[in-house]
């Protein structure tokens, strides 16, 4: 496995993998890898001759009060499972490797504004910005993404078809702890009780799948899954809602696929967590 820091190396050897008629699959992550990013390895290496996997926390996904400088790193352990998972080549810059005086930036509108959007208002701007990016420094021919981040994925998506990005996404299924809670390098900033109030996100998620029904009023779900929250007093919902898993727009009936998604602090922990329904 090759670990590269900047565009022009990155691109060198994806060129000559390229010359000899690999394809190669990308998976973009901030790193503190985990078993989520695991999976989304895996499926690229049972897919694709060549396995590359960013890590890369950008900055400019994060807004001002957020926890970028926070934000969990360890690259040995990052590279020591990429390495085990048959990765090729592990791409690592630093923010000056990618960003000098930055004045192009790719945003999507409508999906973008709803849901994560409403508070993380510069947040997919600067995902779309980094991905777009990372799809041009090493033209995969698929890239993995985590139903986890189900808006994200659905931005992407639109993304990759209204700018012709000749790219596949593939999205990859939620890996969960044992006891439910959504595998997240944000998970290690919870304290035991939080770790334990934090359970309330899967739960409630639960309580929306067993409710939901095709036609039912988005509003008793939600109402369920926001009482199920509520007996937690370190949980603060930030939204829980339902949306058109095309479009994010909340939607009032069930009548077609819905996500649906919520973001809730838990103590000072923002953690997410959401379920597909399709009619
Ligand atoms: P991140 O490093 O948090 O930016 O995540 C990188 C990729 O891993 C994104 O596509 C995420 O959706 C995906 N991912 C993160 N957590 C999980 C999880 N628990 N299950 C599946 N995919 C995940």
């Amino acid at each position: 496995m090759q670990v590269t820091k900047t565009v022009e190396e990155t691109r060198a050897l994806v060129k000559a993998w390229k010359r000899e008629g690999k394809t190669v699959g990308l998976v973009p992550t901030m790193g503190y890898l985990h078993e989520g990013h695991a999976s989304l390895i895996k499926k690229c290496r049972e897919e694709n001759d060549i396995v590359v996997v960013s890590v890369f926390v950008n900055p400019t996904q994060f807004g001002p009060n957020e926890d970028l400088e926070a934000y969990p790193r360890d690259f040995q352990r990052d590279s020591a499972l990429c390495e085990s998972l048959g990765a090729d080549l592990i791409f690592h810059p630093e923010p000056e490797d990618m960003y000098v005086n930055p004045c192009a930036y790719v945003s999507i509108d409508t999906l973008s504004e709803n849901l994560c959007g409403k508070t993380r208002p510069i947040h997919f701007k600067g995902v779309c910005t980094v991905v777009s990016k990372l799809f041009h420094i090493v033209a995969p021919d698929r890239a993995y993404f985590g139903q986890k981040d189900a808006q994200q994925l659905a931005i992407i998506k639109k993304m990759v078809q209204d700018l012709n990005f000749d790219i596949q996404i593939v999205g990859c299924p939620i890996i969960r702890e044992a006891d439910g809670l959504a595998k997240s390098s944000r998970n290690t900033y919870l304290n035991p009780e939080e770790r334990r109030a934090a359970l309330c996100l899967s739960r409630a998620v639960k309580k929306g799948q067993e409710i939901i029904a095709k036609g039912i009023d988005s509003e008793t779900v939600l109402k369920e899954m926001r009482a199920v929250i509520e007996t937690e007093p370190l949980a603060k919902i930030d939204y829980v809602s339902v949306v058109d898993a095309l479009t994010m727009q909340d939607v009032e009936k069930v009548d077609r696929d819905v996500l649906v998604a919520m973001a809730v602090y838990i103590g000072k922990t923002r953690l997410i967590d959401n379920f597909s329904y399709e009619v």
